[in-house]
């Protein structure tokens, strides 16, 4: 796709941010060049507009940049998928592992119905820890997890990209 390059080109790499040693993909940029951020949710819009989607989860924070713009564009409702103790209606919640330590991602009850068909938006898969945890809450809910899709994939996670594809009928997919 040749619109791939402007967005690889406006994605800004910091090195050493959080921590020394990280090379941090910066989707800020992104937000900030017109062209490469309509062509980043215009990839996802042409993938997804024909595939009876009504309901995009976004996981926070950088999944809130995409998803919505995803969602109106295609016809669906967006669903807020948040760090502990930020929803204030009932919630489910599904813990997931970090590099040291655990963390935790919480979607309303009721938010998605039962045989919903649902694609996860994120801005970057790494180890899948995140998007795994993003499946297991929608399909407790009885939603179908069609696709998860990020705007970055890094390199050596496209075998789990695949793997979370096996595990639970959803296709790792990146932009
Ligand atoms: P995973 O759970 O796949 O290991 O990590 C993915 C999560 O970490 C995503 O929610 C993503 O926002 C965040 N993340 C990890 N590293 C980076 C990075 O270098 N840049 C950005 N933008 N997000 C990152």
């Amino acid at each position: 796709d040749p619109r791939l390059q402007g967005i690889s080109e406006a994605i800004r790499v910091v090195p050493h941010f959080p921590k020394p040693g990280i090379m941090f993909q910066d989707i800020t940029t992104l937000l900030l060049d017109h062209k490469a951020f309509k062509d980043t949710v215009d990839i996802f819009v042409d993938r997804y507009r024909d595939m009876d989607i009504s309901v995009v989860a976004g996981v926070e924070a950088r999944g809130f940049m995409f998803g919505p713009a995803i969602a109106l564009a295609i016809g669906a409702k967006f669903v807020p998928l948040r760090k502990p103790r930020k929803l204030p209606g009932e919630v489910i919640s599904e813990a997931y592992e970090l590099e040291y330590g655990t963390d935790c991602l919480e979607m309303h009850v009721g938010a998605v119905e039962p045989g919903e068909r649902a694609i996860v938006i994120d801005d970057l898969v790494a180890t899948g820890g995140t998007l795994s945890a993003a499946i297991r809450l929608l399909e407790r809910s009885e939603a179908e997890v069609v696709e998860c899709a990020c705007v970055i994939g890094l390199r050596e996670v496209k075998v789990m990209a695949c793997l979370l594809h096996c595990i639970s009928d959803s296709a790792g997919s990146m932009a």
